[in-house]
């Protein structure tokens, strides 16, 4: 299992260049005994009669299907990979039974699995196997310890740089993915607490207002122009002169951190403290008997939040201009936003509309992939994905381009609400968390919260409002101009929609609505 099993994870070495590197192959050896430790130990402690030669099957068995599929089809094996796993139908399974596969678990788990079975095992009273296992465990952690201290440099260095080597050790991202699914379907199977049932649309009639809330994707608050940032990164939105909240701050220090808990009702201590999971903002616009679209351009997707919500996906487009390298520019965002929006059912539009526009923004570590030529103003550009081999400002000027790049599918969005005057609109552009770009040496995002630095929390919440929206909410980008330097949090998304798009409901709390100090309430 960790030597031929593991055919995937070597070829990614070879392809990587980390083979024939000083010192390749200690890693790749030092892998290798590290997985094969990691197996030993979880076999002793479930080296009882009934379950040892059951186990050992069940390892073979995943071994194999493992690297089948990893070798053939170039995935990796994470925790997403095993919903979708789960969640296949058997039509579309179908297709990935090949006679190769049943070659493959034929040699590489049929036939060990007839010589395990086979093999005598001398089992021993249950004192003396419990002290041998634990022992067994411990020799094997012990060493498991002993090769990462060994190769601790290289073996960090490249576990860094391609993330992505993790989840091809096999079967070990299996059995990593299998227990996460579980735990995570664990949490989901308690009932989601329902939120806001009571949410009524305040003073209907006039207008129906439709807000577009662009979710950010790595938005550092310090990068944008309109924040006082010394390079004009902002030139479109500045002409719009929205408001700019300089001081916002992220509940997390990455996507799935963050996007959940800025869509919910408990604020950021209440969301990492939550017994189980909570209904969110769009389920609470719902009950109000609010339309909400949730428009994606991450493969990734809205991470739950738009379960119960109709939910378009454009990361895989096939536009000949926005979709050239098998992903998709944000503006992909905005296409066919008129159909999609008259699509919505009329009776709940009426009562307005939410179209989030979750953005592929500035996602690292390629910025480089995130702009169009055309946006490209800040040259030379860092354009490889190992950052490291990039000048600081080489990365300034790739980062900084994606920045332009959203300021302009932002101003775009402004000029799409400004068409729909049967409307009265308004944008909120919010980051889900920003970046290190090298300072200190730190690079990405998803530093534990306690330790990350503020470029990594510090975060983007700008506001449009139209003319229309201001008169009838009586909110003027004036007032929030000039409250520009209040401090506002991801908690205050929650309420701040709310407001926005006149839900009253006693889920509401005033001292969380960044806008209450500019409000005729
Ligand atoms: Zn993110």
């Amino acid at each position: 299992m960790a030597s031929a099993g593991n055919a995937p994870l070597w070829r990614e070495l070879l392809d990587l260049g980390v083979l024939q590197a000083q010192g390749g192959w200690l890693l790749v050896f030092t892998l290798g005994g590290m997985v094969a430790a990691a197996l030993y130990a979880l076999l002793s402690l479930v080296a009882w009669r009934p379950v040892l030669k059951p186990a050992i099957v069940v390892l073979l068995v995943a071994s194999a299907l493992g690297a089948h599929f990893m070798w053939t089809y170039h995935v990796v094996i994470d925790s997403a990979m095993a919903a979708n796993t789960l969640q296949t139908d058997w039509h579309e399974a179908h297709a990935l039974l090949t006679s190769r596969l049943a070659l493959v678990v034929l040699a590489g788990a049929a036939l060990p699995s007839w010589l395990v079975w086979r093999t005598r095992v001398h089992h021993r009273p249950w004192r003396q196997q419990v002290l041998r296992n634990l022992a067994g465990a411990s020799v094997a952690l012990l060493l498991l310890a002993g090769l990462l201290l060994l190769s601790f440099q290289p073996l960090a260095s490249t576990m860094r740089n391609h993330k992505e080597l993790r989840y091809l050790m096999n079967p070990l991202n299996t059995l990593y993915a299998a227990a996460r699914t579980v735990a995570g379907g664990a949490r989901a199977k308690g009932a989601l607490v329902p939120v806001g049932q009571d949410a009524t649309l305040l003073a209907p009639g006039g207008k129906p207002r439709l807000l577009v809330l662009v979710l950010g994707e790595t938005g550092r608050s310090g990068n944008f122009g309109l924040n006082g940032y010394a390079r004009d990164t902002t030139p479109e939105l500045a002409k719009l002169r929205p408001a700019s909240f300089a001081s916002a701050w992220s509940c997390g220090t990455s996507t799935a951190a963050s996007v959940p808990c800025m869509f919910s009702p408990l604020g950021r201590d209440g969301f990492l403290a939550r017994a189980g999971d909570t209904e969110n903002l769009l389920d609470v616009l719902r009950h109000a008997g609010l339309a909400v679209l949730w428009v994606d351009n991450q493969p990734g997707g809205c991470k739950g939040v738009c379960d119960r919500v109709p939910t378009v996906n454009t990361s895989g487009l096939h536009d000949p201009a926005l979709c050239a390298h098998g992903e998709c520019h944000d503006e992909i965002l905005l296409r066919d936003l008129d159909r999609r929006l008259d699509g919505l059912p009329s009776e709940t539009r009426r009562n307005g509309v939410v179209l989030v526009m979750h953005q592929m923004g500035s996602h690292g570590p390629d910025y480089a992939a995130r702009t169009p030529d055309a946006f490209k103003r800040f040259l030379p550009e860092c354009t490889s994905s190992h950052l490291p081999d990039c000048s600081a400002e080489q990365l300034r000027n790739a980062y900084d381009n994606t920045i332009a790049y959203t300021d302009h599918v932002l101003a775009s969005t402004i000029g799409w609400l400004r068409a729909r005057d049967d409307y009265a609109t308004a944008m909120l552009y919010v980051a889900d968390h920003g970046e290190s770009l090298g300072e200190n040496n730190l690079y990405l995002h998803g530093l534990p919260y306690a330790l990350a630095p503020d470029v990594q929390k510090h975060v983007p919440w700008i506001t449009w409002l139209s003319p229309g929206f201001e008169e009838q909410s009586g909110l003027s980008l004036q007032c929030l101009r000039a409250h520009a330097q209040q401090r506002v949090t991801h908690d205050h998304l929650f309420h701040s929609m709310l407001w926005l798009m006149q839900v009253g409901t006693a889920a509401y709390r005033r001292s969380l609505d960044a806008y209450a100090g500019c409000a005729a309430h």
